[in-house]
C-alpha cells in the first residue's frame, strides 16, 4: 500500500471506530463550531497540535505557517484572527513555536531559500535586535532554542497590537493571549507567556521580547517615528525638481525648433514655466 492510500485507509477505520464507540461523535460538530482556542503554529509536520493538546474536532481553530509568524500584512492570518475573535468568540489565542524550527534556523543563517527568505524577514529582525543576548550564548543549540523563544514573544507582540485584539480588549478583556514552545525532544509544551489580557500586559511583553536590548522604545516604534523615511514634503520636493528638469529640456528643445515655451506651463498646469520665472521673477 502506498503512503497516500494508507492515509485513506486509516481514515475509514478511524471514522468507523469513532462512530462505533460514540454514535454522536460527528453529529455534535456537524452543524456549528464553538472552539475556545485559536491556535497559531508552525506548519512543521512534527508539531501535531491536536495530538499534543488532546483537542478533538471543534476545539481548536487553527492557523499555521512557516515559523508561526503573525504579520498585520498577512491577509490570511488577519482574516483567521478576525473570524476567530469576532465571530467564534474564542477565549484564548495561542502562538506556538517549536524548538528545532527550520524556518527559525534558516532566518539565523545566510543561505538563501528563495521566496521564503521574504517571509523570514521578521525573524531576522528578532535575531538582529537581540544580538547582544544571543552572542553571549556560547552553545549553538541553546542559542537556536533562544531565538525560537524570542520569535514566539515577537509574534505574540505583533498579535497584541492588531486592531482585532486591541478592540476586543476594549470591550471585555478577551481573548487571553498565550505563547508556548513545543519541544519535539520530549513532546512537552512549555509556557513562555500566558494570560496576556491588556495593553499594559502587552507592553510588558514588548520589553521581554527584546531582552538583549537596553531599555527604551521597541524597534518597531522607533522605526515608525524616527523620521528616517522619506516624508511627503521631501517626495514633493523631489517631484518638483524632476518637473523642472523635464520642463527645462522641453524649453530647450522648443527653442531649438522655434517653438513657444508657454506650452510647458500649460502642461504642468500649476506653475509658470522656468523661462517665465527666470525672466520676470514671477514667484
Ligand atoms: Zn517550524
Amino acid at each position: 500500500m502506498d503512503a497516500f492510500h494508507r492515509l485513506i485507509t486509516y481514515n475509514r477505520e478511524w471514522a468507523a471506530a469513532r462512530t462505533a464507540t460514540d454514535p454522536d461523535y460527528f453529529a455534535r460538530t456537524v452543524s456549528r463550531q464553538t472552539p475556545e482556542f485559536l491556535y497559531i503554529g508552525c506548519s512543521d509536520s512534527r508539531v501535531p497540535a491536536e495530538v499534543a493538546t488532546g483537542a478533538g474536532p471543534g476545539e481548536l481553530f487553527v492557523h499555521r505557517n512557516i515559523a508561526n509568524v503573525v504579520l498585520p500584512s498577512d491577509l490570511s492570518a488577519m482574516s483567521v484572527l478576525q473570524y476567530a475573535v469576532e465571530v467564534l468568540d474564542v477565549k484564548h489565542v495561542i502562538v506556538t513555536g517549536h524548538y528545532g524550527c527550520g524556518g527559525v534556523g534558516a532566518a539565523m543563517g545566510t543561505q538563501s531559500y528563495g521566496l521564503v527568505d521574504h517571509w523570514l524577514g521578521p525573524i531576522r529582525n528578532v535575531v538582529r535586535w537581540n544580538k547582544p543576548e544571543l552572542d553571549a550564548i556560547a552553545d549553538a543549540q541553546a542559542r537556536f532554542d533562544r531565538v525560537v523563544e524570542l520569535n514566539v514573544l515577537e509574534q505574540l507582540y505583533h498579535l497584541s497590537v492588531t486592531p482585532v485584539i486591541q478592540q476586543a480588549w476594549e470591550k471585555g478583556r478577551r481573548p487571553l493571549l498565550h505563547g508556548l514552545v513545543y519541544d519535539m525532544r520530549d513532546g512537552v509544551l512549555r509556557e513562555l507567556a500566558t494570560a496576556i489580557d491588556s495593553p499594559a500586559a502587552a507592553d510588558e511583553l514588548a520589553a521581554r521580547r527584546l531582552s538583549g536590548v537596553p531599555a527604551g522604545p521597541p524597534p518597531m516604534t522607533r522605526r515608525a517615528g524616527d523620521g528616517t523615511a522619506a516624508s511627503p514634503a521631501a517626495e514633493s520636493l523631489a517631484s518638483d525638481e524632476l518637473v523642472d528638469r523635464i520642463a527645462a529640456r522641453v524649453v530647450e528643445r522648443l527653442a531649438a525648433d522655434g517653438g513657444r515655451p508657454p506650452l510647458v506651463a500649460g502642461a504642468s498646469g500649476r506653475r509658470p514655466s522656468p523661462a517665465a520665472r527666470s525672466g520676470g521673477g514671477a514667484e
